[in-house]
């Protein structure tokens, strides 16, 4: 029997999984510093609760979701986002009622989407996302923007963009949604039966169509920015305006619509510009979600968040040809000749890792040519030579390979030389 990895999935094995450890840590810290707190929810949800946020007209709840029922008989869905449950989170524990509002969240974890697998698309994927719940200041909107950049930025990236729309508020959308439909209703029969369904149901969805990207009507759709409201036209400009004194560019994308039902107002994509990117150039998406707590039966609390994968931005920093410097590497690794020696080593090894030294040492039984040669493949700084005259004198040879220097150091000194 032949054991594959499941289709869209991917072990992250140790050559890779530093990286992404640099990466996520690079954006907690970036959290931290914006004080967004950690929120972890579980990995499954109820199913209902995608199909009411994300949207029943969404290709996420179409056709995407990993639905199970369980053994109580409840219809239950891997999470294939992470709004929806923080947003539940938010809800079920009250926190409209914390002291320090908006609360601001981020959390990290895979997410699962039943896709067709190509570079940069998953079935299970890692998303690192944040969301500001409780404020409509157009300010939490840039900054929830300035921290996704800096995640990007700090991490390395620097051919990228930001896209920005305004979707308006409710009267603008429906605005928009009676003249989508005047648009397309006299052509629908041209269009996939996904979008026939959605013209009644949700016209927006049209226009996020991936079957038919190309046909002519799509181009001359009307265009939400002609029919945003006063308020909405002024919150953007608001939005735009925290961005300036940010210092962000960004373009406007009238035609820009997220993928899922409970946007509104601002909406933003980040993209890779570089050459060696894939098809797939989007980064980050995020966007605001006034309606979302109420519709799961919460009071009125104003959203915003983004999410981005962990997988496109380590495609993405290869594509600019990153190089990695911060490798992993050893303090000490023991070099041990004979069976006394390598009684010694382990004892002293077990020292070492007890004031934190990253410490290693041969467990097969090698030549000490081989055991040099670990040693670099490991980047150790330090490596220790212990031998039978060592033993007999309770000492070791200490040399450090930064630059090629070798001495006798007793082993009750070890320590001190070490961590000095
Ligand atoms: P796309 O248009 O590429 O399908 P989306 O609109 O479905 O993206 P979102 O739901 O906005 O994506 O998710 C936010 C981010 O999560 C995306 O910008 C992308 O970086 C990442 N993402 C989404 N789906 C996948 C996937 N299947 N594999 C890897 N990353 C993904
Ligand atoms: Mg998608």
């Amino acid at each position: 029997m032949n054991f594959k990895v499941p289709r869209g999935t991917q072990d992250i094995l140790p050559d890779a999984s530093w990286k992404w450890q640099r990466v996520e840590k690079i954006a907690r810290s970036i959290c931290d510093v914006y004080n967004y707190k950690e929120i972890r929810t579980p990995i499954f949800e109820q199913t209902e609760l995608f199909q009411r946020t994300v949207g029943d007209t969404t290709d996420i709840v179409q056709k995407e979701m990993y639905t199970f029922t369980d053994r109580g008989d409840r219809s239950m869905t891997l999470r294939p986002e992470g709004t929806a449950p923080v947003v539940r989170s938010f809800v079920e524990n009250k926190m409209f009622g914390y002291a320090d509002q908006p609360v601001k969240l981020y959390y990290t974890g895979p997410m699962f989407r039943y896709e067709r697998q190509q570079a940069g698309r998953y079935r299970q994927f890692v998303q690192f996302g944040v969301e500001a719940i409780g404020s409509d200041d157009p300010a939490i909107d840039a900054e929830v923007i300035e921290l996704a950049m800096t995640i990007y930025k700090r991490s390395g990236l620097s051919d990228i963009k930001l896209v920005l729309n305004s979707l308006g508020d409710k009267e603008s959308r429906n605005a928009h949604r009676e003249a989508l439909i005047a648009h397309f209703s006299p052509h629908i029969g041209e269009f996939c039966s996904d979008c026939q369904h959605r013209l009644e149901k949700n016209p927006l969805r049209i226009l996020d169509c991936k079957v038919d990207r190309d046909n002519p009507l799509m181009n001359t759709a009307p265009s939400l920015a002609d029919f945003l409201n006063e308020e909405s036209s002024a919150y953007f400009e608001k939005v735009k305006n925290y961005l300036d004194i940010a210092g962000i560019e960004y373009e406007y994308d009238p035609n820009l619509v997220r993928g899922l039902d409970y946007y509104n107002h601002t909406a933003f994509e980040i993209m890779s510009t570089s050459k060696g990117f894939g098809a797939i150039t989007t980064l980050c998406g995020g966007g605001r979600y006034n309606g979302l707590a109420e519709e799961i039966g919460g009071p009125a609390a104003p959203g915003i968040g983004f999410a981005l994968s962990i997988e496109r931005l380590l495609l993405a920093l290869d594509a600019e040809g990153k190089a990695w410097t911060d490798e992993p590497s050893l303090d000490v690794y023991l070099v041990t000749l004979g069976e006394e020696a390598r009684a010694k080593g382990f004892e002293i090894l077990g020292k070492l890792r007890e004031h934190g030294l990253r410490s290693e040492m041969d467990y097969m039984d090698r030549k000490i040519k081989a055991q040099m040669k670990s040693a670099d493949r490991l980047h150790a700084n330090y490596v220790i030579v212990i031998g039978e005259d060592e033993v007999n004198e309770n000492s070791v040879q200490l040399k450090n390979m930064a630059d090629g220097q070798q001495k006798k150091v007793s082993i009750d000194e070890l320590i001190d030389v070490l961590t000095k």
